[in-house]
């Protein structure tokens, strides 16, 4: 029984996310992480492949004679933080931290791997996926483009994320669009730089950029569909250092946000179109330098479809009063498992990590995990292991089913 084991399993599984919060190690550089995930597996008995997109780990567990396979995947790296918790399992080091909660990832995902690997009830493989750098540099990307879906063909994908300010063992399950992409620019203006009392013997980039910040905000407001959402901004406008001198030069730079592609190709156009506009208009020249980041994450309805029903499931199941909430809206934050949602139909979900917050403290442990990500005194929420091994194995029982 699934029941039984997880008593036994569970405080195992929070030992090991602690230690792993105790060494964090950020992207791409999850040596010690990925060893230990990598032994763990070994331990069970999976074929286990390391180095998968540098300190990626990708473990398979196959039963009866099908040909059918899912991926699950949790994400390893921490953040360029220092934690201000002064928990016993508090960051070894300064300026690493787990703060977004991939230690709670990586372990809730070894122990439905110890799980299934006991009892698991299903028909054909499941690839435990351990991602590098989520946090920057798309590990999830480097993963897709290393062949991950070539050297391990799955017809679908899953994911999850704890989510603070959700109750403790809810599941959001969002149909479509679940994370935004996010976009960066920069943008040099070059004109020719002179005397403030003469103006007309110079090319003003301040009245150039200035006129340039105005008319990018017409992107959102006049070219894009008013029930889509995006955002464009400016955040930086740097030119000039005294009040007689007209600066040679101006930079701008700033960040784009969609719900989806086709959008994000239409802004960066549109970005490069006003620029050209610019660049005729004042008579300055510009130089555009726009970087794509993370796509939109976006849920398909096959995988999303089996995600709520088993989230259902698990709730009533677990009876810990958790809710599947069908209606949250997207949220304007990135992941890297677009890349993989983009290359197989997937399914991304938020798993509760706890709506309360100690007033005292502010420690994310045992104080009910409402602490947000990224916050220096967040701490993932070892209450809901249970709940989220509970998911990933009932997702790969239900997904591989025998019938
Ligand atoms: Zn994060
Ligand atoms: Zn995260």
């Amino acid at each position: 029984m699934l029941k039984d084991l997880l008593a036994e399993l569970t405080p195992r599984i929070a030992e090991f996310r602690r230690d792993i919060h105790a060494h964090p190690e950020l992207a791409f550089d999850e040596h010690r992480t990925a060893a230990k995930v990598a032994a763990y597996l070994d331990g069970l008995g999976l074929v286990v492949h390391r180095g998968v997109a540098r300190t990626g780990v990708v473990a398979s567990l196959s039963r009866g004679s099908g040909h059918r396979a899912i991926g699950l995947r949790a994400d390893m790296d921490a953040l360029p933080l220092t934690e201000m918790n002064t928990f016993a399992h508090q960051s070894k080091h300064e300026g690493r931290m787990h703060a977004c909660g991939h230690d709670g990832h990586t372990a809730m995902l070894l122990g439905a791997a110890d799980a299934l690997s006991r009892l698991g009830d299903f028909d054909g493989t499941v690839y435990f996926i351990f991602q590098p750098a989520e946090e920057h540099e798309g590990g999830g990307r480097v993963m897709v483009e290393e062949g991950l879906f070539d050297q391990f063909p799955m017809e679908m994908v899953f994911g999850m994320h704890n989510w603070p300010g959700m109750a403790a063992g809810s599941f959001g399950v969002t149909d479509g669009p679940v994370m935004a992409g996010t976009d960066r620019f920069e943008i040099t203006l070059t004109g020719r730089g002179g005397h403030a009392a003469m103006p007309h013997q110079a090319v003003d980039v301040v009245l150039a950029g200035s006129a340039l910040v105005q008319a990018l905000q017409s992107l959102v407001s006049r070219n894009t569909d008013p029930l889509d959402s995006a955002v464009v901004s400016v955040t930086r406008f740097h030119a000039g250092h005294a009040y007689n001198v007209l600066p040679e030069s101006a930079v701008l730079g700033g960040t784009v946000r969609t719900l989806n592609t086709p959008l994000q190709d239409k802004l960066e156009a549109g970005l490069r179109r006003v620029c050209r506009g610019i660049e005729a208009t004042y008579g300055v020249s510009i130089d555009l330098r726009y970087e794509r980041g993370y796509p939109p994450t976006i849920n398909a309805a096959g995988p999303t479809r089996i995600a709520r029903e088993v989230a259902s499931q698990v709730v009533q199941r677990l009876g810990v009063g958790g809710h599947v909430l069908s209606d949250l809206p997207p949220s304007m934050g990135a992941e890297d498992f677009a890349y993989l949602a983009q290359a197989r139909p997937g399914c991304y979900v938020w798993l509760g990590n706890g709506n309360e917050s100690d007033p005292t403290t502010g420690n994310g442990a045992g104080n009910g995990g409402g602490c947000m990500l990224h916050n220096p005194r967040y701490d993932f929420n070892d209450e809901i292991i249970g709940t989220g091994i509970t998911y990933w194995v009932s997702l790969a029982e239900r997904a591989l089913s025998r019938e």
